[in-house]
């Protein structure tokens, strides 16, 4: 059975074609810039020499697709003969509220129960949406499954996902902690557990998410207790371009002072915040830790924020689960921050926690990266979520 995982941003999308007969990538790429000039697709395929490049008129979301599927069926750089081999679509559907603690099949109801969610990510599900919408004309007859980036963490109790606000604020809007990139934590979590020759549910793991966007989930016994987002995506730990927790009074201060309205409020916190505010050189990780090792005072100073940030939802985590077992980290800056790991991990002999430092010398493979004896073991595991949403469409596709 071969599966296509489509992620759909607002003018991208991202795609690959898994054959899950032995979870094999056939071909993946990228479409950028849809519906604005200079509209780009960029596909691979394994063995494939560089990359084969397409830049026409894109004009929607329909007219990426038809371009994604002729590159998967074409006879040199394609994957499969005809794209009527495509047996399922997995989406990525970034909110699903309270509806959704799981993946389901896109019928008109649950795309229906995905629009009523669409005022928690604006940004978001409407474009998730589009390819769903495109999909059901090109591919007309084939299974697509919705699998939700908020679903895994809708284990977490009243008392984790409660705001301290008037409760009619929770029942009128929703608002209320969600957490996001459950995907993730989900397949970490399991790939742990498969690691460690245990079950999920008899572990108490940790699991960071360290990319661009971050988040930290405290999974209880294969169950999500807790997580550092929370309604959007802003909240926890501080990002690249995103503030995280911040005491919230300093939101009515900053619109008075600087003149600001909602918007441009939420414009700071989002795209100007972060590593790239604290310092104004950049929101990636490498750059920072180049001005660092420069002696950039200020980039010193984010980095070793960041990293208290961490090392805090950590202690939070292991104290709401009275323990830990393992610490995992996977996306970008967990799996390639050599440095970033080892000093999230330094003094943590309160805890258990021994890294060893030449297995953490290593970026981007399944690896146990603490010493024999550490209490805790910690993993690094590049994150999948491709793989465990092709996974959840084929088990629903069944
Ligand atoms: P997202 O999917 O949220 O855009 P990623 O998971 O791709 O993000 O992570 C991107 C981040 O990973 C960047 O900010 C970058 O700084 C960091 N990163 C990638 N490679 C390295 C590296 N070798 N050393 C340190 N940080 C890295």
């Amino acid at each position: 059975m071969k599966v296509l995982v489509l992620n759909c941003g607002s003018s991208s999308l991202k795609y690959q074609l898994i054959d899950m007969n032995n979870e094999e990538v056939l071909c993946k790429g990228l479409v950028e810039r849809i519906g604005i000039e200079g509209s780009i697709l960029k596909h691979e395929k394994p063995g494939l020499e560089g990359k084969h490049i397409v830049e026409e008129a894109m004009n929607d979301h329909k007219d990426a697709i038809k371009h994604v599927l002729n590159a998967v069926a074409d006879a040199k750089v394609g994957a499969v003969k005809d794209m009527k081999e495509i047996d399922a679509v997995g989406h990525r559907i970034v909110h699903g509220g309270e509806k959704f603690a799981s993946s389901a099949v896109l019928t008109d109801e649950v795309i229906k129960a995905i629009e009523d969610c669409s005022a928690l990510a604006p940004l978001h599900n409407p474009a998730n949406l589009m390819g769903v919408e495109a999909c059901q004309t090109i591919l007309p007859g084939v299974v697509q499954v919705g699998v939700f980036d908020t679903a895994f963490h809708q284990t977490m109790p009243e008392k984790t996902f409660l705001y301290g606000l008037p409760h009619e604020l929770y029942t009128k809007y929703g608002i209320r902690r969600y957490g996001f990139h459950g995907t993730s934590h989900m397949y970490v979590t399991q790939r742990a557990a498969e690691m460690l020759g245990k079950a999920p549910e008899d572990l108490k793991i940790i699991t960071c998410h360290l990319g661009n966007g971050a988040s930290i989930a405290a999974v209880d016994h294969g169950k999500c207790l807790d997580t550092s987002m929370g309604l959007t995506p802003l909240e926890g730990l501080i990002m690249g371009t995103r503030c995280g927790d911040i005491d919230p009074a300093i939101i009515p201060f900053i619109m008075n002072k600087e003149g600001l309205d909602a918007d441009g409020v939420d414009k700071l916190m989002n795209k100007q915040s972060g590593v790239y505010g604290m310092t104004g050189i950049s929101s990636d990780f490498r750059d920072i830790e180049d001005a660092a090792k420069e002696g950039n005072k200020l980039a010193i100073n984010a980095l070793d924020a960041y990293v208290q940030r961490v090392k805090k939802y950590i202690g939070a985590y292991a104290a709401e689960m009275n323990g830990v077992d393992a610490i995992v980290f996977t996306a970008g800056l967990g799996e390639n921050g050599i440095g970033m790991r080892a000093d999230i991990c330094k003094d943590m002999e309160y805890l258990g926690v021994s890294l060893d430092a030449e297995k953490n010398d290593v970026r981007g493979k399944d690896r146990v990266i603490s010493t024999d004896d550490s209490k805790v073991k910690v993993l690094l595991i590049p994150t999948n979520e491709e793989l465990m949403i092709a996974r959840d469409t084929l088990r629903l596709a069944k």
